[in-house]
């Protein structure tokens, strides 16, 4: 079935990472970035396993120059990994929203384009460069099949009543405005994973899955399917991030906007840039400076720590409750993958649910694989699982080869 080649694409409104991926072994073979697109000089670094990775600055005004040059390298002599552009079966491209349409990854094409222009007015931010990803894959490699792999359509199957906000409900009819979820390739990746490290069908399995890095959800995985999660209209919603606040009162934000005399703009600047842990800590966005500074003392670094692991909490015992029950927790992305305090913190005094870590264990596995933290006795198998959403797009790709 494999033996494919299988190049996976996300384009950011001026970067255009890429990986290509062997599917026969699930080896990369070569995978980079490219930067600053649309300014006066772009930056690309191309990596290959077991070579130098090679840099430059040439000129990227348009995510098609981008890609016409990660091509040339591909298939370049002294930097390629394949002798032409025809080796490539076929490309998946990471889509944040596929809007209510994309239940499933699907081939791209006219329609689908149309569709996801259609609802940029909801997702202005990662609709249109993922847009201008695909158009340029489609002028540049016309014989190759385009696969989009929709970042909400792992919660197509969240039932209405978790997904209707409660405001009016035009604003749903008339104005999509409902819960779509977000990072769900990953929550996919991680639950199929963690169902093979315990060595039974996801459909026997509760899992809550904390995907925590710079942007951070929580989802409940019922039998394999994800009934709720912590992002909703947008990537806002939830535990505190990075820079994004998480759940507020509503009612803050009018409020900041009167006394601190802010427009829209402002706001969302505030609310998306300047608030999660940095905002707290006033130090960082960076949960590594944040520990850092918290271990030497530091009472706001404290603050914002134990808010996150907090609202980390709150989300895992919800997710239990809506579940009736819970088989396994897992832990990835950076803070997840990495932060053994934060994990910590998180399991501490959950023992009435079931949930346990080993803490000699919590602290030695190493960095960057999988591991099952659970202490003996306890009933909830708690997981570090690194997540690898490049290689589910691909997985799900190569499907429509
Ligand atoms: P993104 O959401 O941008 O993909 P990542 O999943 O890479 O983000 O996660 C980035 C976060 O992970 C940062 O807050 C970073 O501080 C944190 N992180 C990475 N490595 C560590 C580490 N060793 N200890 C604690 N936090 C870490």
């Amino acid at each position: 079935m494999f033996f494919l080649k299988i190049l996976v694409i996300n384009a950011g409104s001026s970067s255009l990472k890429y990986q290509l991926f062997d599917m026969d072994t699930g080896a990369v073979l070569a995978k980079g970035n490219c930067e600053r697109i649309g300014d006066t000089t772009g930056v690309i670094t191309h990596k290959r396993p077991d070579a130098e990775p090679y840099t430059a600055t040439p000129a990227l005004p348009t995510h098609d120059e981008a890609l016409a040059l990660v091509l040339d390298l591909l298939v370049s002599p002294e930097y390629g990994v394949i002798g032409s552009i025809e080796e490539i079966d076929a490309v998946g491209h990471r889509v944040a929203h596929g809007g209510e349409k994309y239940k499933q990854s699907t081939p791209i094409d006219d329609e689908v384009i149309a569709y996801l222009e259609s609802i940029v007015p909801i997702n202005p931010l990662h609709g249109p460069p993922a847009i201008l990803g695909m158009k340029a894959c489609r002028r540049l490699m016309s014989d190759t099949p385009q696969v989009g792999v929709f970042d909400t359509s792992f919660y197509a199957n969240m039932e209405d009543f978790r997904t209707i906000y409660p405001l009016p409900y035009e604003l749903y009819t008339e104005n999509k405005i409902r819960r779509y979820g977000f990072h769900g390739t990953s929550h996919r990746y991680v639950s199929a994973k963690a169902a093979e490290m315990l060595g039974k069908p996801i459909e026997e399995l509760k899992i809550v899955t904390c995907h925590l890095g710079n942007g951070s959800s929580i989802t409940a995985v019922d039998k394999g399917i994800a009934i709720d999660t912590s992002m909703g209209f947008t990537p806002q919603e939830g535990v505190p991030m990075g820079t994004r606040s998480g759940t507020i009162d509503p009612t803050v934000i009018p409020y900041i906007m009167k006394v601190k005399n802010l427009t829209v703009d402002e706001v969302e600047n505030l609310l998306n840039r300047q608030s999660g842990l940095l905002g707290v800590s006033g130090l960082s966005n960076d949960a590594r400076n944040i520990s850092e500074a918290a271990e030497a003392g530091n009472p706001r670094a404290i603050l914002a720590i134990r808010m996150l692991a907090n609202s980390i909490k709150k989300y895992i015992g919800s997710y239990i409750a809506e579940m009736n029950g819970i088989d396994a927790l897992v832990f990835t992305a950076g803070i997840g993958e990495n932060d053994r305090n934060m994990r910590q913190m998180v399991c501490a005094d959950m023992d009435y649910l079931g949930i346990a870590i080993d803490e000699e264990v919590n602290l030695t596995c190493p960095r960057g694989s999988a591991a099952n933290l659970s202490a003996a006795g306890a009933s909830v198998q708690t997981l570090v699982i690194p997540t690898d959403e490049e290689y589910m797009i691909a997985l799900d790709t190569a499907k429509f080869c």
